[in-house]
């Protein structure tokens, strides 16, 4: 069989989408199913939306989701993979085309063209540049404007001859044969006026000549189907298998995931923290917010392609292994947030104690704490994980491990029966512990249940004050696991700190 060859084709006019990633992903999870290769092409002809940060933040994007391309930028014997490197390639293509008519000269710039399509709009028409019109445009099908051509005094922009009243037939994966009428398609610009080709020529010249297989790309993508199979079938190329993914719509209301759900929903829709050129604004991403990057893929695998099993949880090893581009879904795949959130609590109670400890260091000393008792800190996780979704949330919750409650005067001052009583039990606990060693919690008990008889109090009511003095809350993990794990001098500090506030 031939050696599988798929592409992701970002062009970078801004942040990577998770609608292109998981396009990105989709081609990827194919690529290495079929042990074939998955190639980055940058296609950057765009010159007028051209952002630079934009080509970084796609590829530190997919570095960190852990999608490494066969074939790319830095990498390849089909490149170069930017299109703007690849002008002096279509050059040629270009020739062929307007040699065999199948691509010609226009004139008009776009104002003109602005006017002529309001004049139709008056008139209640829609203006399609295509057979209908041609013949009385300034085109090269229109004789008094040969002589511009011949000259080239004029700046031109060269457009594709659509053929006359042909069923185009395309083919898709998922949809299977689609036929269209080439007359409600409009001739479209192949070369602008600055001398760069556009899209659709350089996406099928490349496509070509970098032996792509399987073109994998999303659904706003299938309009052009028709005029990508007019182009294959003028260079007499074979073309690729297509198939268009369904759309990520957004989880409330109408339309697809963007911009606008993360500022109102809160929903993040880039992998990687963003900072906007321009407006200097910075949108937080999926890492930035706590995500791994295998629970994001996870999630964009399941938009849009059903495993066919119950399993929900996926690794990209075991996505890899599963993924089938038959068991794609036609239907258009809904964001939800609560899904993600959960599949992010599923990874991170299945990644290993190891790499958590790793984690919540890394987490820890972003805050400059740093706590090298990795045996405490395993301890902890495995209490702790099952309530949490993020790793920074095992940190906020053991946080009284790692350094002294600030302590809320009013709010310890509720919990406590009477502030002389109180000081004065706060007093004889400090002194046992100045005393007697820490983890000895039998006698801990022992003296906890003598001073309780003693002072006609429940024993509750002191661990109630241990846990106000060393959490500085009524949470976290009980209470003896927690002396266990603080120094002495810690312990008493922190009730000393409780001493203080009461006077
Ligand atoms: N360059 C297109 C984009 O920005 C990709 C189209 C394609 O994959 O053919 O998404």
């Amino acid at each position: 069989m031939k050696n599988i060859r798929v592409r992701f084709a970002p062009s970078p006019t801004g942040p990577l989408h998770i609608g292109n990633l998981r396009t990105a992903l989709f081609n990827y999870l194919f690529a290495k199913k079929k042990k074939g290769s998955f190639i980055i092409r940058f296609e950057d002809t765009d010159k007028e939306r051209y952002i630079k940060a934009s080509e970084k933040h796609i590829l530190n994007s997919l570095k960190w989701c852990g999608i490494q391309a066969d074939e790319g930028p830095d990498n390849g014997n089909y490149g170069p993979y930017r299109q703007s490197k690849r002008k002096h390639i279509y050059k040629k293509y270009v020739k062929y085309l307007l040699k065999k008519n199948y691509a010609y000269y226009a004139f008009e710039s776009k104002d003109e063209l602005k006017q002529i399509r309001t004049e139709y709009k008056d008139k209640g028409k829609l203006f399609i540049y295509n057979y209908s019109t041609r013949k009385n445009l300034k085109n090269s099908f229109n004789n008094c404007y040969y002589n511009q051509i011949k000259k080239k005094q004029t700046k031109y922009i060269i457009r594709l001859n659509v053929p006359v009243s042909k069923t185009i037939k395309v083919y898709d994966l998922l949809r299977g044969n689609i036929s269209i009428n080439s007359n409600v398609i409009d001739d479209k610009v192949l070369v602008k006026s600055d001398g760069n080709v556009t899209y659709h020529l350089a996406n099928v010249i490349d496509d070509h000549l970098m032996k792509i297989t399987h073109v994998i790309k999303g659904e706003e993508w299938i309009s052009s189907f028709p005029i990508l199979h007019v182009l294959y079938y003028y260079f007499n190329w074979k073309m690729p298998k297509f198939i268009h993914l369904p759309l990520i719509l957004n989880s409330f209301g109408k339309g697809k995931l963007s911009k606008r759900n993360y500022n109102k929903l809160n929903i993040p829709i880039f992998p990687l923290k963003w900072k906007d050129p321009i407006k200097l604004k910075t949108i937080l991403g999926y890492r930035e917010l706590g995500y791994f990057p295998d629970a994001l893929l996870n999630m964009l695998a399941l938009f849009g392609w059903n495993p066919g099993c119950e399993q929900e949880i996926f690794s990209l090893k075991e996505l890899i292994a599963t993924f089938s581009l038959k068991d794609i879904n036609f239907s258009s795949a809904r964001f939800d947030k609560q899904k993600i959130d959960w599949i992010n609590h599923r990874h991170l109670q299945s990644r290993s104690i190891d790499e958590l400890t790793r984690l919540v260091k890394l987490c820890l000393n972003e805050q400059k704490i740093y706590f090298n008792n990795d045996k405490t800190i395993k301890q902890i996780i495995l209490r702790i994980r099952s309530q949490c979704t993020f790793v920074y949330q095992i940190i906020e919750k053991a946080i009284y491990f790692f350094k002294k409650p600030t302590l809320k005067k009013n709010y310890i001052k509720k919990q406590i029966i009477n502030i002389k009583i109180t000081k004065k039990i706060l007093f004889l606990i400090i002194e046992w512990f100045n005393n007697y060693d820490k983890n000895n919690l039998k006698l801990l008990r022992l003296f906890l249940a003598k001073l309780a008889f003693k002072k006609n109090i429940k024993i509750h009511y002191f661990l109630k004050l241990l846990r106000l003095s060393l959490v500085g809350k009524l949470v976290g993990l009980e209470i003896l696991f927690i002396i266990t794990k603080l120094k002495t001098q810690d312990i008493i500090k922190r009730i000393c700190n409780v001493i203080l506030l009461l006077n």
